[in-house]
């Protein structure tokens, strides 16, 4: 099979999974405008935005010659749900002849998933499997933790950029890996190389501190949030995101009881604002702002897909919150007209209400 996967965050993942079953990997390439706009131009005009943006995404992987899409399902009261089969008869409709496999709650279709299952390990036996999941989980750790390392020291870079490219070559590296000690070297020789970029030194109490939250693909996918991670370390800021995917993983695949305390001490944080599941991640946003605010940090990016119901509901929430914990918050409207410049500007002034707000605290 040639398969393909919707393009989130750090691919080289989901690549090597595919790759180590043995199938045919069609990358889907970079989410770009012309993404965007093959997104936007075949979606419902009133569709969230990462639907149409996975949709342009599996147009590319299509026309690449993928013949079949693996993506995980949703469900709970969002449209996250209904992804596959909307995307499916979009694809139908406009004549592409792929097959799109879903993996939902497997709770709730034990027989379903163990097909899927089978056609996906393609041969190999199901202890082959379980060393090539263990490999990509091990891997989704690793290159989580060195990410959330590069998010703090992109603030304090000496030759700007370096992070960046730094993160670019280990992604390359981890595509390298076949096995569990491979990924435990490409990590070593990953930290080594963070080790030797020049940083300049910034005393604590000045350091400034922004968390990312909001919905699941725009605060993963840096190519349609504007890389507001690169934005705000370029303005000086250690930032740390909501959703890694590694933490996704083990909230929604692991067994019950199996690394899952973060996740639900922050639906605990999120309680008091929002009580029910409501959909993608609202709760999970309420409750990190809560956490960020308790950990100290100066201050919170809302993003927020435009027409994405969840999060319009925790944005209307926000404001009380920001007020009782004491920690700015902004909110970006993720959609096809977001601008660049305009983003930057407003985080600029964010980040000088953030410093005169520490200033006052510090004097
Ligand atoms: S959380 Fe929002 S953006 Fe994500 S699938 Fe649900 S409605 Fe769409």
């Amino acid at each position: 099979m040639k398969v393909a996967f919707p393009y989130m965050g750090t691919t080289v993942i989901y690549k090597k999974l595919i790759e180590l079953l043995g199938h045919d990997v069609v990358e889907p390439p970079e989410p770009t405008q012309r993404t965007i706009e093959l997104g936007v131009k075949y979606s419902p005009e009133f569709a969230c935005f990462p639907l149409k943006v996975v949709l342009g995404s599996y147009i590319e992987a299509v026309e690449l010659g993928a013949t079949t899409i693996v993506t995980s399902g949703g469900h709970g009261p969002c449209r996250a749900g209904f992804y596959g089969e909307t995307h499916k008869k979009i694809l139908r409709n406009l004549g592409y002849d792929v097959d799109i496999i879903v993996f939902d709650d497997y709770k709730s279709d034990k027989t379903g998933t163990i097909k899927k299952v089978r056609r996906l390990k393609n041969g190999k036996s199901w202890f082959y499997l379980w060393k090539s999941l263990k490999t990509v989980y091990s891997m989704a750790k690793s290159l989580d933790n060195i990410e959330k390392r590069i998010e703090k020291m992109r603030a304090y870079e000496v030759n700007r950029g370096e992070c960046t490219k730094a993160w670019q070559t280990i992604k390359t590296w981890f595509d390298e890996v076949e096995n569990i000690e491979d990924v435990r070297k490409t990590e070593g020789k990953s930290n080594k190389l963070l080790g030797e970029i020049k940083l300049i030194e910034v005393p604590e109490p000045n350091k400034i501190k922004i968390g990312i939250v909001g919905e699941i693909y725009v605060v993963m996918e840096q190519s349609i949030n504007l890389r507001i991670e690169e934005m705000l370390g370029g303005l000086g800021a250690e930032v740390e995101r909501s959703q890694y995917l590694s933490k996704w993983i083990d909230f929604n695949l692991l067994p019950k009881g199996i690394g899952k305390e973060h996740e639900l001490n922050i639906l605990k944080k999120g309680e008091k604002y929002i009580q029910e599941i409501i959909g993608g991640h609202a709760k999970q946003t309420v409750g990190h702002i809560v956490d960020y605010a308790e950990r100290g940090f100066d201050g919170v990016v809302h993003l927020m897909p435009f027409a994405c119901l969840p999060e319009l509901v925790s944005q209307s929430i926000i404001p009380a919150i920001s007020k009782e914990h004491n920690i700015p918050v902004i909110t970006l409207s993720i959609d096809e007209q977001t601008g660049a410049a305009n983003t930057l500007t407003r985080m600029e002034a964010f980040m000088d209400l953030i410093k005169s707000i520490k200033r006052t605290k510090i004097a």
